[in-house]
């Protein structure tokens, strides 16, 4: 019984077999070899020379260790023991000196035998490099993004001291002087205060959005009726307003950060009372329910609706569908709520009919995933 056979545990001498499995071995892409605990190979493919360059005479009486990289071989020696010991190693990765001294890197496993241990080795290089370099984008990218986020939120602050200033001094000048002033004066005067007012709501999103941003949400659980019930209290007065009628149905407790949840409850239901035709008071509807592994939860509204050409872009920060005239707001609510979702692990989609009513639903997920991070390979 050869060496071969004993590797792959054929009990009887069969000549075909041995024929096919020395042609197997031959074709192989990837380094194969019994190696010997002498530290040389005793029997090896075409494919070390294939890659490697070292010619075949050349293998046969040097050494293998020597052909690992300088750094890798204490650690190789290790693995080499294990296999010594009768163990198996897996994706066990070294770099390889070629013959013209450039390096490749080689995921080896390995398998114990009786007077050799059989290794395959394949070439691993190419996909470390690609996996190096989406490493390096990610970080980058993770870090313009943190710029941005950064800037975004201290623009923000910083704009809301001069936009005081400005308010207030329009609202001395208001007190003071307008009956001095003409009708036109006045009216310009009102103007300017609205610009005021709206560009305060602008500034005011805009740091919630940089906040669901850049804080990690703590958990928490909540109980979602309180949410809710303390969420109508703060929108009373808007929802008194539009004359909206709220039902809210069966909710569970859940894990969730409690500031964001009320924060996206407080977008949704806000809307869905404010988009609705003049003249008819609108029904909201807040519900809840599971689903595997989820809980998702529903505002609908029997509303204006939302064409389906748009239910995608609605969450896109600054997207109105209609002029501030016919509906206030500054088209940041919907990109807070999609914000929000995903810092959970979830989603936020709308299902809805133009004339009837829109479902906004926010899927949470129960034990969300850990947002996926690529793995960072030790790579030179
Ligand atoms: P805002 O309410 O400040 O305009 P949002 O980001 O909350 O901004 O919403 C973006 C746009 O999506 C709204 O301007 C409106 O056109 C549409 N929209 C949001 N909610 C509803 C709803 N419940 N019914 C109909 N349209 C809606």
């Amino acid at each position: 019984m050869n060496r071969l056979d004993t590797a792959i545990g054929t009990s009887a001498f069969d000549p075909a077999a041995t024929e096919h499995l020395t042609r197997l071995f031959a074709m192989s892409p990837d380094l194969l070899a019994a190696a010997g605990f002498d530290g040389l190979l005793k029997h090896f493919n075409d494919a070390w020379e294939q890659q490697l360059g070292w010619p075949r005479a050349v293998m046969e009486t040097k050494p293998y260790l020597d052909i690992v990289h300088p750094e890798d071989r204490s650690e190789t020696e290790l693995q080499i023991g294990r296999l010594a010991q009768g163990e198996t190693i897996a994706e066990y990765v070294c770099r390889m000196v070629c013959v013209d001294g450039s390096v490749r890197w080689m995921a080896w496993s390995g398998g114990p035998g009786d007077e050799a241990f059989y290794i395959v080795g394949r070439d691993v290089s190419e996909r470390l490099a690609m996996e190096h370099e989406l490493a390096q984008r990610a970080d980058r990218l993770q870090g313009t993004n943190a710029e941005l986020q950064d800037f975004a939120y201290t623009a923000s602050h910083d704009l809301s001291e001069p936009l005081r200033m400005v308010a207030s001094f329009l609202g001395l000048l208001e007190r003071r002087s307008a009956e001095d002033l003409d009708e036109k004066g006045r009216e310009y005067l009102r103007l300017a205060s609205d610009g005021a007012v709206r560009m305060r709501h602008l500034i005011d999103d805009l740091l919630t959005y940089s906040r669901v941003a850049n804080e990690e949400p703590r958990r928490e659980q909540v109980d979602l009726h309180a949410l809710v019930d303390d969420v109508l209290a703060v929108l009373g007065p808007a929802i008194a307003e539009t004359g909206a009628t709220v039902e809210v149905g069966e909710l569970p407790t859940l894990e969730a950060e409690p500031t964001q949840l009320a924060q996206l409850l407080q977008n949704l239901i806000g809307n869905a009372a404010k988009f609705h035709p003049p003249g008819r008071s609108p029904t909201v509807c807040v519900s809840a329910r599971r689903t595997t592994g989820a809980c998702v939860l529903t505002v609908a509204d029997d509303g204006i609706g939302i064409d389906e050409a748009d239910q995608e872009r609605i969450f896109a920060m600054f997207t109105r569908l209609h002029g501030r005239d016919a509906y206030a707001g500054t088209g940041i609510g919907l990109a807070i709520c999609r914000r929000i979702a995903e810092r959970h692990g979830g989603r936020i989609y709308v299902e809805s009919t133009p004339g009837q009513g829109s479902m906004f639903h926010t899927l949470l997920p129960d034990a969300p995933a850990a947002p996926g991070t690529p793995r960072q390979q030790a790579f030179a």
